[in-house]
């Protein structure tokens, strides 16, 4: 049987391929993209109204990627003529000299981006909502906000048919083979040639690309919302998304009130071990009650969890992305690894996979994310 060649076939149209698709079919490539679910679906790391996004990070490299990721959040908002981007200041808390807040700033320092100390009376002025210890190193940053997720999505992949991309949904590829200088892609009942092959399947990077053994593990999340009965209070206007390193380690965090769920408040990391197509979809009690022993104490006029969600983290050891050519066959490219907190940087990543892809370079630094760091080998 004789195919048809694309330029790019993208595997998987989350937040990562919708927006290599964009990227790739807005400079002209011949574009397909393969899903295995509709869509928007719920299944995987995507689906949600509301993702962080911020140039707070501890590890430099972040930060200064996150200064084009902003720019191309904002021209896909022009492009599309929709606000997908709301920013709300944001403030970390903990306690006095915690390392994290202190490489936080530092990274913040050196990619000159503004920021500020406050104290406990500042915070109880500009945010009452607050209760914090007296002890608390407090660190607000102006440009920190949240991104309308599923809609960045959907956004993406209309773009992408827009200009050119074709989207197949309800196709789940079972085979990538790299026999001959284009690579082949099997579906159950089709074959698809492209001359490059993005993977972008997030959870599912490791069962499609089983031979590599990628150091990836698939982690069930849960988040948690809360309609206050003071609704203005928590609106994204007057009530910014917050992040905190409990003193028991736990890294919790919030974003205001938007959509139809709510306000949110979740935990970062710490989630039970899974393959993907066998995750519990139950939300769990014990986490609610524990995040409403948080706010009771942090946030009281919050309330409590009126309901919650499960979503997958795909976890490297490092939590650093991976993004890299696929060691064994140069047209296959692997973005994956995004460790519960990529989609604020799936507009880059978007960027970066689509010059990865037609050019074989990117002057963007994703050096950290290389498969064959330090940490993937161990
Ligand atoms: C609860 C939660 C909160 C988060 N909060 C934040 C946050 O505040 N800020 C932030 O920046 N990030 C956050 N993240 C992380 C971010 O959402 C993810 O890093 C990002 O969405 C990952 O996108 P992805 O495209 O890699 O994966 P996905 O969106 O899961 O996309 C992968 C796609 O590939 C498809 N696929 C897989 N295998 C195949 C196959 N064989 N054939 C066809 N299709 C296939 C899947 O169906 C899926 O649609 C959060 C994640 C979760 C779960």
């Amino acid at each position: 049987m004789h195919s048809h060649i694309y330029d790019v076939i993208v595997i998987g149209a989350g937040g990562m391929g919708s927006a290599t698709a964009y990227h790739l079919a807005k400079s002209g490539a011949r574009v397909l993209v393969l899903e295995q679910f509709n869509r928007g679906h719920t299944f995987g790391s995507s689906h949600g109204e509301t993702r962080i996004i911020r140039f707070f990070y501890d590890k430099p490299f972040y930060t200064e990627l996150m200064k084009t990721a902003y720019t191309e959040w904002r021209s896909l908002e022009s492009e599309s003529d929709k606000q997908l981007l709301f920013i709300t200041g944001s403030i970390n808390l903990g306690t006095k000299g915690n390392k994290y807040m202190k490489a936080v700033s530092e990274s913040l320092n050196e990619a000159g981006v503004n920021y500020a100390w406050w104290d406990k009376k500042e915070l109880t002025k500009r945010f009452p909502q607050f209760f914090v210890p007296d002890h608390y190193d407090i660190l607000w940053q102006k440009d920190t906000g949240f991104l309308y997720a599923s809609e960045c999505v959907l956004t993406h992949l209309e773009l992408s048919e827009r200009h050119g991309a074709i989207v197949r949904e309800k196709t789940q590829v079972n085979r990538i083979e790299w026999q001959t200088d284009v690579p082949t892609i099997r579906t159950e009942k089709e074959q698809y040639l492209g001359r490059k092959v993005v993977v972008t399947a997030g959870a599912w990077t490791s069962s499609l690309l089983s031979k590599l053994d990628l150091p990836l593990t698939v982690t069930k999340q849960q988040v948690c919302y809360f309609k206050p009965t003071n609704t203005e209070m928590f609106r994204p206007n007057n009530y910014p998304v917050f992040t905190e390193n409990t003193a028991d380690d736990e890294f919790i965090y919030g974003i205001p009130y938007f959509g139809k769920n709510g306000a949110r408040v979740a935990r970062h990391g710490l989630g039970k071990t899974f393959l993907p197509d066998m995750c519990e979809r139950e939300p769990d009690a014990d986490y609610d009650k524990h995040i409403n022993a948080f706010v009771k104490e942090r946030i009281p006029s919050l309330g409590k969890v009126t309901h919650s969600e499960v979503c997958l983290y795909t976890e490297t050891p490092d939590e650093d992305f991976i993004i890299d050519t696929h060691p064994d066959c140069p047209n296959v490219l692997i973005a994956a690894g995004f460790s519960g907190h990529g989609f604020k940087f799936c507009s880059l990543v978007g960027r970066i996979m689509c010059e990865l892809a037609l050019n074989d370079r990117t002057d963007f630094d994703i050096s950290p994310f290389c498969i064959k760091r330090k940490v993937c080998l161990e």
